[in-house]
């Protein structure tokens, strides 16, 4: 008997006439996909597929990365430098030398009025590790300011920090194949399938092959809480007391592994005096989730051969982000759960390379997970550029989000944002359009002429896409994979290497030190500065990145392939080998839903996009799935202030307010909305954003808001539409 296509007319796939596929690693999400472009006889990108025989995507690319190669001809690409004096004169194209050279001019002038910190560097998670090295390089050694970050303050800062604190440095301990070993999996804030759909996939197969329980910690139902064993619809902003509780009952029933808490942890004492604090009679009060299960689910991953835990944004983003984090991995620790096949605590990253900036970037000290505290990390790197040790500071300056509080306080003048956005990406919105007003100088770097943030600069540097230059990415489990150039860049754009080198000319110091001008140049420097260190990447060189379709590091020298673990051998790099088991008291200190604001705000993503939608909102087969700013309401909620299904209501909030589509659904509780975080003069008009005391990240998805129907709008909209059909 003949089955399916047996029977049915074959698929036929256009033929697109490519003629060449080209190896690169996709530019979205820290995945980490490998991705072939495929170019036809005329040079243009005309398709693009996942690469077979690599271990991360298997030949399967998500949504975005399908479409990827149509981000070479996208609208409003920037093809030449943009300058004008103040912010209300039009833009005038100008060459190179002209933009770099008035970069450099003012940055001098406002360094020598107001002090070398006058002047904020806020670059990205999207530019190769190579060029993020750079810029640390021009910035620590040659600018000299301490204001200086990334936007994955935004994302991945509590990750980082909770890292640092429980395991003495930053680094994922764990790696994808952790899914095929794992007996227990419990994800924190994570909605996989639609923000990491092939790492999603991984698990999918894996649990084809062989059970084991899914546990999805979520105040709404996800799609991934929808395809769990277990869904923990946790009270906003609660997970601490939730991880404080079910380490309670692990340690009180008797099931932590004591033989690795002696030899490979340090605090038992204050640790086990505060969780015993948490029992889960209490702890179900604040958190939302019953006695009973919580007591389920401490037992059954205690009880499990290898445990394992992913979070992403649901723990990072919040006011006690990095003390999330590191509850986990007091999870982890107290159970042994800790470099192990299947036991990890694995924070799922979110841009392509948020893990090179994290790595190399000197955003928070000094490259290769060195810091500026250390005197003898200073000094290394200072010969090895050299740098006068004193050039640097002896702590790490602001943080994103504390820099635009200092430029509406006046300490910075002037900004340079590379490739980041966050007139749409930070809280408070309105308050940031505010901000930027007062800078004396702004610079935008970016590959879009039209990202938001243009509004207010003086000049614009356009910069090459991910595929139009060459260099590393490291993805979430620690792979550096390789990005090879698929094509030139658009116009007279360059790559942000270029940029970085030719600034670094225009000054004196710039000019007497080493700024290779090669990717391959850069990265030999890394491997050096790399060697002997945790984040060892001396075995590696491009072209072996390229045919082993990635590597993990550590890769020390002469070995032939990366490790998919760190401390496997229980040794940590705090000081006394040991990780630290962490005593957190859980402070309540959101903004609630309240008579006059009831309802709690919560956001996150959606497959088609990314981030601020400057890439994929110019992709018509991504943008179309996903075109409007949308909330998801419960139709209880809606029913009582008269809201019908897809029509459209008014948000507004202590800081600002939107109009959004409303969808009725019963994934989120009916004192809950939700909103995607893309669309510009949306969710984070409303959003308020306290800050995590250790990483300063913001608590994006904790905040409350009032609603009421915004009839106009839809009248609006009609004729709109109907203005449009004529
Ligand atoms: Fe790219 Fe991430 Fe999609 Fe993979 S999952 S194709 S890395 S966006």
């Amino acid at each position: 008997m003949l089955f399916g296509r047996h029977t049915k007319n074959p698929i036929k796939i256009a033929d697109k006439g490519v003629t060449d596929w080209k190896y690169t690693t996709c530019g979205y999400c820290s995945t980490g996909c490998s991705i072939e472009v495929g170019l036809n006889a005329q040079g243009k990108a005309v398709a693009a597929r996942g690469v077979g025989d690599a271990s991360v995507n298997q030949g399967k690319l998500c949504i975005k990365g399908i479409f990827e190669h149509e981000l070479f001809n996208s609208a409003n690409r920037g093809s030449t430098p943009l300058m004008r004096d103040k912010p209300i004169d039009a833009y005038v194209p100008v060459s190179w030398d002209a933009a770099l050279d008035r970069t450099a001019a003012e940055f001098k002038r406002i360094q020598e009025k107001y002090g070398r910190d006058s002047v904020a560097i806020v670059s990205t998670g999207q530019i190769l590790t190579e060029e993020f090295y750079t810029l640390g390089k021009l910035t620590r050694g040659v600018i000299g300011t301490n204001n200086y970050d990334g936007n994955t303050t935004l994302c991945m800062a509590s990750a980082v920090s909770g890292y640092k604190r429980s395991f003495g440095s930053d680094g994922p301990p764990g790696c994808y194949e952790d899914f095929d070993h794992t007996e227990c999996l419990i994800a924190f804030g994570s909605n996989l399938p639609e923000q990491h759909p092939i790492i999603y996939w991984r698990l999918k197969m894996a649990l084809e092959k062989r059970k084991f329980p899914v546990i999805v910690v979520d105040p709404r139902v996800t799609m991934f809480a929808q395809m769990a064993d277990i869904h923990l619809p946790v009270k906003p902003g609660t997970d601490l007391v939730l991880l404080n509780s079910l380490a309670h009952v692990i340690l009180k029933e008797g099931f932590a592994d004591r033989a690795y808490i002696e030899a490979h942890t340090s605090g038992y004492d204050e640790f086990s005096a505060l969780v015993a604090q948490y029992d889960p009679v209490t702890a179900a009060r604040i958190c939302g989730i019953d006695e009973d299960t919580i007591r389920h689910v401490a037992r059954l991953y205690a009880k499990a051969g290898a445990a394992m835990s992913i979070w992403t944004m649901g723990i990072n983003q919040s006011t006690h982000g990095s003390d999330g984090v590191a509850a986990i991995n007091n999870l982890n620790l107290i159970t042994g759960n800790i470099g192990k096949p299947g036991g990890t605590s694995l924070s799922i990253t979110g841009q392509c390379n948020a893990m090179g900036t994290r790595e190399w970037s000197s955003c928070s000290g000094l490259p290769g997970y060195r810091a500026l505290e250390k005197e003898k990390d200073r000094e290394t790197i200072a010969k090895f550029w050299g740098v006068n040790p004193e050039f640097f500071p002896k702590q790490r300056g602001m943080f994103m989000t504390d820099i635009f509080p200092a430029i509406e306080t006046g300490q910075i003048k002037a900004l340079w944002l590379v490739a980041t956005n966050p007139l749409t990406s930070m809280p408070n919105t309105p308050r940031i359009r505010k901000t930027l007003q007062k800078l004396e100088f702004m610079v935008v770097q970016d590959a879009y002429a039209d990202v938001e943030t243009t509004q207010y600069a003086n000049v614009y540097l356009p910069a090459a896409l991910w595929g139009e230059k060459e260099g590393v990415f490291t993805n979430t489990e620690r792979r550096v994979n390789l990005v090879r150039k698929v094509m030139a860049p658009h116009g007279d754009a360059k790559a942000d290497l270029w940029i970085f080198n030719e600034l670094a000319k225009r000054y004196e110091q710039g000019r007497k030190m080493n700024f290779p001008p090669t990717p391959a140049g850069v990265f030999e420097e890394m491997r050096a500065l790399s060697k002997g260190r945790m984040l060892d990447y001396s075995g590696m060189d491009h072209d072996k990145i390229e045919a082993q379709r990635g590597i993990q590091w550590p890769c020390t020298e002469g070995a032939e392939k990366g490790n998919p673990r760190l401390y496997t051998d229980g040794v940590f790099q705090h000081a006394d080998g040991k990780a630290k088991l962490l005593a957190m008291p859980f402070i309540d200190n959101n903004e609630k839903p309240s008579e006059d604001y009831p309802f709690w705000l919560n956001s996150g993503r959606v497959v088609e996009h990314f981030h601020t939608r400057t890439r994929t909102g110019k992709i018509g087969n991504v943008n179309k799935f996903s075109p409007t700013p949308y909330m998801e309401m419960n139709p209880d909620a809606a029913a009582r202030l008269n809201i019908p299904h897809m029509s459209y209501a008014r948000l507004i909030s202590r800081r600002g307010d939107a109009v959004v589509m409303v969808q009725h659904t019963q994934r989120v509780p009916p004192d809950m909305v939700f909103i995607p975080f893309h669309f510009h003069e949306c969710v984070n008009r409303l959003t308020l954003g306290l800050l995590d005391p250790y990483s300063r990240q913001p608590a994006f998805k904790q905040c409350s808001v009032k609603i009421e129907p915004a009839p106009n709008q839809q009248a609006a909209a009609a004729a709109n539409v109907a203005a449009r059909s004529f």
